[in-house]
């Protein structure tokens, strides 16, 4: 186990592709074993880094992960097979925002980190599949530092997404369905909440 996550360490360093930072790796699967979080869902897998460590957590949990880049779901599904993940990592290869979920199934913790710029259609769609008292976590609020200067950003591009990323927070902020708070951990983390509805 060590060994793998070492070697997707380096795997994501090569290629270039997106892990989640260490800090909040340990935050959330402290999280997880306080809260006795059971059922994972997770938008946008990677390489699974993330996946396989949260389910590492502890024995009982279970993570739905969601990678739409063919490349990544496969080596994804190739490291939940090395470190004998398959009962307890399902890696689903489609667009987040194209899955079909069964309204049966409901989750403790939900894991947004996927596309920064499509963040509030992810946190409307999967709303739904919240079990009572379940969070939705959102990784990279800082964006590198980005956020909250996106004005001063000269690439367009960049301040597009930066700016998407800013209007979530506000989303967040503003929203009177969930009572959210932001944590200065990594790249930027958020918890929110579903408020009780007689409060
Ligand atoms: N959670 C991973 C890192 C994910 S990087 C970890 O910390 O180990 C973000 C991933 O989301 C990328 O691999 C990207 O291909 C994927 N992604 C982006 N938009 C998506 C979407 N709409 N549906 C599914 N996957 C998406
Ligand atoms: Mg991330």
């Amino acid at each position: 186990m060590k060994q793998l996550i070492v070697e997707m360490e380096q795997y994501a360093q090569e290629h270039n592709v997106p892990i989640i930072q260490k800090e909040s790796i340990a935050f959330l699967m402290k999280f997880i074993k306080a809260n006795n979080v059971v059922n994972i869902l997770e938008i946008g897998s990677g390489i699974g880094y993330s996946a396989i460590l949260m389910a590492s957590s502890s024995p009982l949990v279970k993570v739905t992960t969601i990678e739409r880049d063919e490349v990544r779901y496969m080596e994804c599904l190739k490291n939940v097979k090395k470190c004998e993940f398959d009962k307890k990592v399902n890696v689903v290869f489609q667009d987040a925002l194209e899955v079909n979920l069964s309204d049966e199934n409901k989750y403790d913790l939900i894991f947004i980190d996927a596309a920064k710029g499509q963040y509030t259609k992810f946190f409307e769609k999967f709303k739904y599949f919240l079990a009572d008292g379940g969070v939705i976590i959102t990784d990279n609020l800082k964006y590198h530092g980005y956020v909250g200067k996106s004005e001063e950003i000269p690439s367009k591009n960049l301040r597009q997404l930066v700016k998407k990323i800013e209007n979530y927070i506000e989303f967040l902020k503003n929203n009177e369905e969930y009572t959210t708070k932001f944590y200065d951990v990594g790249d930027g983390l958020s918890i929110s909440i579903k408020k009780s509805e007689n409060a």
